[in-house]
């Protein structure tokens, strides 16, 4: 479970982009934070893998409040938490099978167990035959796949995905929703999804937020909150 109390985020320029968010995600479940550009989605999922510290609140992961770890408890708290992005962040410079590896290279993962954790998880994401391409070789949805499999090659327990499917073509957006259900299942992973598009959300999403200035103005089933006027 993923509680999130009272959680303020005041930047250095006085700008208040969270305003007392308070949040429950429970384990297994894929749920969504939808709000117009600017609304503080970002820096809602960074406050929950601490990129960005919340100025105030408490962020409870698994048990443990993730703001009073020391810098490696949470080193090892985050390897709990995977995380894709609108851009991919792939490293140009590693072929498919070593970006998926960078993750596990940093957590001294041997090599043989690094080898067949991507091989499984390349086979999951349908890339297995990609795995000796470099990123510029790839297409988009492919480029998100990889990001995928580099985010959940070290079972993490949560998902988070800051508008992952935002540059892509709708045909493209449907078969990485499909994926990341997929993964949601087989992998028993929590997803947190990040979108300004009601599409995605409505899609994929048990549960959904809307956030605006800051602050989360409705949360519910992503039924009712979709359908009723
Ligand atoms: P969203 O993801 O919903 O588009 P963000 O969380 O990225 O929103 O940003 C919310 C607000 O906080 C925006 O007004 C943005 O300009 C501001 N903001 C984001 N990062 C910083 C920062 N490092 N310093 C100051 N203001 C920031
Ligand atoms: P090295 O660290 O010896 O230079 P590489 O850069 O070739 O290794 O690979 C980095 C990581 O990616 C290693 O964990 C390796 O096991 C993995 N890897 C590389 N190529 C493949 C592949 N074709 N299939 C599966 N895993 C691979």
């Amino acid at each position: 479970m993923i509680e999130l109390k009272h959680i303020t985020k005041v930047y250095d320029n006085n700008y208040r982009a969270l305003d007392d968010i308070n949040l429950t995600i429970r384990d297994g479940e894929i749920f969504g934070i939808i709000g117009q550009s600017g609304a503080g989605k970002s820096t809602l999922v960074r406050c929950i893998n601490m990129l960005e510290p919340p100025s105030s609140g408490e962020v409870i992961i698994n048990g443990k409040d993730m703001t009073k770890l020391s810098s490696s408890e949470l080193r090892k708290e985050r390897k709990n938490i995977g995380m894709i992005f609108q851009h991919f962040n792939l490293l140009s410079n590693r072929t498919v099978a070593q970006n998926v590896a960078f993750p596990l290279e940093l957590a001294n993962v041997p090599k043989a167990e690094q080898k067949k954790r991507i091989d499984d998880i390349l086979e999951l994401v349908g890339l297995t035959s990609y795995k000796d391409k470099y990123p510029s070789q790839l297409s988009g949805g492919q480029k998100q796949r990889v990001g995928i499999a580099r985010a959940v090659v070290s079972n993490p327990s949560v998902l988070l995905s800051d508008e992952a499917t935002s540059a892509l073509d709708p045909e493209t957006v449907k078969s990485i929703l499909e994926l990341l259900k997929d993964i949601n299942k087989k992998l028993n992973i929590t997803i947190i999804m990040i979108a300004h598009q009601m599409e995605v959300i409505k899609e994929i999403c048990e549960r959904v937020a809307v956030i605006e200035h800051g602050k989360i103005i409705e949360q519910g089933s992503t039924v009712d909150l979709f359908t009723n006027p």
